[in-house]
């Protein structure tokens, strides 16, 4: 299932060239892609949000750094049909885990055959709701502020948090038991891949729950090639983000807390290493 040269500008990134992006796919993308991800990415063109999915020369980079740093603990934001979920699922550890959170179900559901099949659903702790204000609970520690409410929690989540967030049922204990811990500095990874307006909020908390060493990636940090482009040349639907992508661009290049990489793979991959 390959894209046409009118889909391709959310895949090409700095190339912005079809017969090069082509080529990637075709030499390196495309071959070496897991079975369950063909799978997902055939089953996602279907659906009219498709070009939203990571591309598979994107993922092949991001899949190698999850294992060059052996990531265990995990957090997703933004999950669309999973391509980028499964990915990660599939390239850390049998006892690894990933907390994926995405405000749309529905478009998770899409995916989930084909994660369960993969057999790595049990690393999955999905959390339908907008990622702020689940990435401060997670900085909360609450365990340390409240054991007893803790305590309380396991006995009554369903009730207490089904209305709130609502979990994947199957592993709503298993989010639980992250708010036992003292989740700040814990995290090996994090991929954003959501609301462009807030990647400076995300990069703000994840910073405190990725570990010194850890990565936090973000994607589409080219945006298109609009970021090169002056804005009279962007069309309207475009603007808004693109402003919030050059501000996150420019904010994380003067960032000492970190060191960056931007990867011109896909739409862009800004590669974030916690240092301090
Ligand atoms: N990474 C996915 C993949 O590889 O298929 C693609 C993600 S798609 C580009 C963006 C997703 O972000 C959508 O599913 C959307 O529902 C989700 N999203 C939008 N606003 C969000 C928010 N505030 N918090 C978490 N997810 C959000
Ligand atoms: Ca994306």
């Amino acid at each position: 299932m390959e894209f046409t040269r009118a889909e391709s500008f959310l895949h090409d990134g700095l190339l912005q060239s079809f017969e090069l992006t082509k080529y990637i796919l075709k030499t390196n993308g495309y071959p070496r892609e897991p079975t369950p991800l063909k799978e997902l990415r055939e089953v996602t063109a279907r659906h009219p949000g498709k070009l939203m999915s990571t591309a598979p020369h994107s993922g092949q980079l991001i899949g190698m750094l999850l294992k060059l740093i052996n990531a265990k603990k995990t957090i997703e934001i933004g999950v669309y049909t999973g391509y980028s979920l499964l990915l990660t699922a599939l390239s850390i550890p049998y006892d690894a885990m990933i907390i994926a959170i995405d405000p749309n179900k529905e478009t998770y559901e899409i995916g989930l055959p084909i994660i369960q099949k993969a057999g790595v659903e049990h690393k999955i702790n999905f959390i339908e709701s907008q990622a702020l204000p689940v990435l401060d609970i997670l900085l909360q520690n609450l365990s340390t502020k409240y054991p007893g409410f803790i305590f309380y929690l396991h006995f009554c989540f369903f009730f207490f948090f089904y209305g709130f967030f609502k979990f994947n049922q199957l592993n709503s204990s298993s989010f639980v038991s992250f708010l036992q811990k003292d989740n700040e500095g814990s995290f090996d990874f994090a991929f954003v891949d959501a609301d462009k307006e807030n990647y400076l909020n995300y990069h703000e908390r994840l910073l405190k729950l990725v570990k010194v060493g850890g990565l936090i990636i973000f994607d589409n940090t080219l945006w298109g090639g609009t970021v090169a482009q002056p804005e009279e040349a962007v069309s309207e639907d475009r603007k808004e983000s693109r402003r919030s992508i050059i501000e996150f661009n420019n904010s994380v290049s003067i960032d000492q807390r970190i060191e960056i990489a931007l990867a011109p793979s896909g739409d862009g991959l800004t590669i974030c290493r916690r240092i301090r």
